[in-house]
């Protein structure tokens, strides 16, 4: 209901006399409950009905029975509710008008019954409705409260009073409502399971997870079931954050995705997942989780399909820099482990694992404690606990004496603020300002100085630099400070904006020279150069989805984008690939609309109107009442915050380098416009130039001369190799003379030869003449190094000899083996390769004698 705060105190005229709402909600305060009560999460699904100084207390109190039972159809003396202790009214509406019976209405305290948002601001009386899984245990004593009993899913806010500083009420011009029940907890009831987490809202996602764990959750005992049901609820808190803008990051709600990331990759480490997220999506472990979530979302935001590869993206990357961090972690601690040990038997003492070394893995390398203690224990290594909370009690004290300049923690709620106010952006109009130091972080705590050398994120009042977003990277620069008294000066270099809580700039960069402080005031510059090829390629980017919608179609649209320096990405949704006359058509449109020299017209207007107007709306954005509409005209008309050249001119020209399938029904085109452009033309032409110079032919005659000469090639390579079997079969005449008699009668040829410099091709041809001019019954064992490091084998024997009860295909295997390698084949004909050609003679030399001892 945040949102409707201002509303409900009057200070913004309603522009509906009531609503109703489905809304995603992230209570972050629920972490710890989660799994260990079978009814918070972390995310979930509330449904609620609102009045905006319309109906009141009796209608809300009616409508909610009236769904309850005769919509949800839950049988009414399942029901109990709750009232706020003073509100004698909500009492008798539910008593005498809806018929609850007296005994099963129960008044509650102001901790319970009277709803607050946050310290000020609209509240009133609340009234809840339970749902009771055992009626047999009859009304006598009955306590809402009892987990194992009854379910609170509903809640009824009677929003009447506005709360002042000074803790006192004051009745609000107009009364509202305000109500939530959660979805998790209605389809947990209605699907008769044992908790919200096996509804199917919640159960695939689990199932997933225990599928990749190997532990089949019906067995899985409490402690299992407690680590996969977390997997579950954080999965689609991280899924929803991350599809709604929120990226894992330091500060402020990108924080809350970073933890909740985190305790899932460790959680399913516990559990013996230890997908690395480096190779590809099979590889990892969250994303392959979060494509459940994603299958089971359609119904909660129906955008969440269309930004599924942004979002497994996203967090493929976060799980592969934590299990980096893990990882070194891991490693640390198996020498410190080894530490432990050998001084323990030094000393004659029992293994132990210092506090202050658990706690610099924690603090430094990100590596929790309670890995530390299951690794440590395995190998009979204990922590010491003690030490390890006086650490981080030293290290909390620490924290808060260097928290006064800002207050930037992940708050209580999703109702995180903070106190530095939203950075005005000014880098439309300038690139350079001058701006107030606001507030200094480091590894995402809040300082008032860093010395040089340092990472800092900086916060300012104002700022030329644009924050990533919608889809354009962050400006790039420099912020100087001149302390003309003192003779010092401050560089830092910018590499990345981000904002944070709305509209907060966090500068992050390098302190290059001197001291930063909070209060300061700073030169801020972006790099033109750079800022102008971002431009380059965000209107780039408009007129190829323009482009895109004129060649394939209306219907395709934009499914994320990516407007970098040297280059731009864009995905869309199309179910096949792009044909080479499209992607000529797409480029071709382009460069027309550059070479228009069009100017480019920036608005700001209403959002009903920018729509109206036909502005097509971006991907993954929000917009408020008031949206920027960004023109080409005739051309293209975006709802957009980016920055973009003035003059389609400035494009200079375009080309599409790339364009490949993502995901099935998304495609992807990279493009190259303005500097890079030329860059790209320039460097494809040196290696024309270089191609034609090598073949001796103009560019245009270069596919002909390939062609022709991979052709020559091919015929080539097949003369040489009839005449290589040719020289080889010359060579085996050569040598039929010195097969040996052997056998009782002499009547059995036996030939072992090596031949030098001859493929295995050829062999092959060779054995074949020997065998066929050599009379039955006779063996043919050949080999050769035809290259380095290289061994050929071949064995033919007779029918005669096969008869004897030698094959050939079980005969050449041990002899391959010992030339490093192996082989086999039919028993009258086989083929072996090896490495190791010094071992060529005796392997031969192997070959005869067991040849002779055989066939003696
Ligand atoms: P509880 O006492 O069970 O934590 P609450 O009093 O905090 O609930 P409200 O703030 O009144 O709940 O929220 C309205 C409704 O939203 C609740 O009736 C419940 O259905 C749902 N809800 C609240 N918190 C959660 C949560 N953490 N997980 C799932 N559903 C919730
Ligand atoms: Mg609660």
């Amino acid at each position: 209901m945040l949102q409707f705060k201002p509303i409900f105190l009057g200070k913004v005229p309603r522009q509906v006399p009531c609503a109703a709402t489905a809304q995603r909600c992230i209570r972050t305060n629920d972490v710890e409950n989660v799994g260990r009560t079978t009814r918070h999460h972390t995310f979930f699904e509330m449904l609620g009905n609102f009045s905006f100084g319309d109906y009141f207390k009796k209608e809300a109190i009616k409508w909610a029975w009236e769904l309850s039972t005769a919509e949800l159809g839950l049988p009414a003396e399942r029901l109990w509710i709750s009232v706020f202790e003073d509100d004698d009214e909500a009492f008798e509406i539910w008593h005498q008008e809806v018929g609850v019976p007296a005994d099963r209405i129960k008044r509650m305290g102001e901790d319970d019954n009277f709803w607050t948002s946050g310290v000020t601001g609209p509240c009133g009386p609340c009234s809840e409705i339970y749902y009771d899984f055992h009626p047999e245990r009859g009304t006598f004593d009955a306590d809402l409260g009892d987990d194992s009993r009854f379910i609170e899913f509903y809640n009824l806010v009677f929003m009447q009073y506005n709360k002042k500083d000074d803790g006192s009420l004051e009745p609000l011009k107009q009364k509202n409502i305000d109500t939530g029940m959660g979805l998790e907890r209605v389809a947990r009831i209605l699907q008769m399971v044992p908790s919200n987490y096996e509804t199917d809202l919640i159960y695939p996602i689990i199932e997933k997870a225990s599928e990749l764990a190997n532990i089949p959750y019906g067995l899985a005992d409490d402690s299992t079931k407690l680590k996969l049901k977390i997997i579950g609820d954080h999965m689609r808190a991280i899924v929803y954050l991350i599809s709604d803008g929120v990226n894992p990051s330091n500060i402020g709600r990108g924080y809350v995705v970073r933890r909740l990331i985190r305790r899932v990759v460790r959680t399913g480490r516990l559990l013996g997942i230890r997908g690395d997220g480096r190779e590809n999506l099979e590889g990892a472990f969250l994303p392959a989780i979060a494509e459940k979530v994603i299958d089971l979302g359609t119904h909660i935001d129906s955008d969440v399909k269309a930004r599924a590869p942004r979002i497994l993206e996203e967090i493929k990357r976060e799980e592969y820099r934590f299990v980096q961090t893990l990882e070194r972690g891991e490693e640390l601690l198996e020498l410190m482990i080894a530490d432990a040990l050998s001084s323990a038997r030094e000393k004659g003492t029992v293994p132990c694992l210092a506090g202050k070394d658990a706690f610099l893995l924690y603090d430094t390398y990100g590596f929790p404690v309670e890995i530390t203690v299951e690794v440590a224990e395995e190998l009979g290594v204990t922590v010491d606990m003690n030490a390890f909370d006086n650490e981080m009690e030293k290290q909390r004290r620490r924290s808060q004496a260097a928290h006064h300049a800002v207050k930037l923690e992940v708050g209580d709620d999703a109702d995180l603020t903070a106190n530095v106010p939203d950075t005005e952006f000014l880098g439309y109009d300038t690139l350079s300002a001058r701006a107030v130091i606001k507030g200094l972080l480091v590894n995402g705590k809040s300082v008032i100085q860093v010395p040089e050398g340092s990472e800092v994120e900086v916060l300012l009042d104002k700022t030329p630099f644009y924050a990533e977003s919608g889809g354009q990277i962050a400006d790039h620069g420099l912020m100087c400070v001149s302390d003309g008294e003192n003779q010092q000066r401050t560089v830092v270099e910018i590499r990345d904006v981000q904002k944070s809580m709305g509209n907060l700039f966090v500068h992050k960069g390098t302190i290059k020279e001197g001291v930063l402080e909070v209060g300061k005031e700073v030169e801020a510059e972006v790099d033109p150069k750079l800022r102008q090829w971002a431009k380059v390629h965000h209107t780039a980017t408009h007129l190829l989805q323009s482009a895109l919608k004129k060649v394939i179609g209306q219907e395709t649209s934009q499914a994320g984008s990516l407007v970098a320096f040297d280059r731009l990405r864009f995905d869309f949704n199309f179910h096949r690939p792009l044909l080479d006359d499209e992607i000529l058509e797409i480029e071709r449109l382009i460069n027309g609309w550059i070479g228009d020299a069009a100017v480019l017209q920036t608005k700001v207007m209403p959002l009903t109107e920018a729509k109206e107007a036909g502005a097509i709306a971006m991907f993954g954005e929000k917009y408020g009442e008031e949206v920027r509409v960004v023109e080409v005209p005739g051309v293209s008309m975006e709802l957009c915050g980016g920055t973009h050249v003035s003059n389609t001119a400035e494009i200079r020209g375009f080309k599409i380098i790339s364009e490949q399938g993502i995901a099935s029904g998304i495609r992807r085109i990279e493009a190259v416009a303005g500097e890079a452009f030329i860059e790209y033309v320039n460097s494809r032409d040196y290696y024309m130039k270089q191609l034609c110079n090598n073949l001796k032919v103009k560019a245009e005659e270069v596919t002909t001369r390939v062609d022709n000469l991979l052709e020559e090639l091919r015929t080539a390579r097949n003369e040489v190799s009839l005449l290589r079997s040719k020289a080889a079969v010359y060579k085996a005449s050569t040598i039929a003379s010195k097969a040996v008699l052997v056998g009782s009668s002499k009547e059995i040829r036996v030939l072992v030869e090596s031949m030098d410099d001859t493929d295995a091709d050829s062999l092959k041809s060779a054995a074949e003449y020997l065998i066929d001019s050599l009379q039955d019954p006779a063996a043919v064992v050949l080999g050769s190094s035809p290259s380095e490091g290289k061994v050929s084998l071949v064995a033919a024997f007779t029918p005669g000899v096969v008869e004897l009860g030698i094959q050939a295909g079980k005969f050449i295997g041990p002899i391959a083996k010992l030339c490093g390698g192996g082989g086999g084949g039919r028993p009258n004909f086989a083929q072996a390769g090896g490495r190791k050609p010094e071992n060529l003679s005796s392997a031969l030399e192997k070959a005869r004698s067991e040849l002779m001892e055989i066939l003696w």
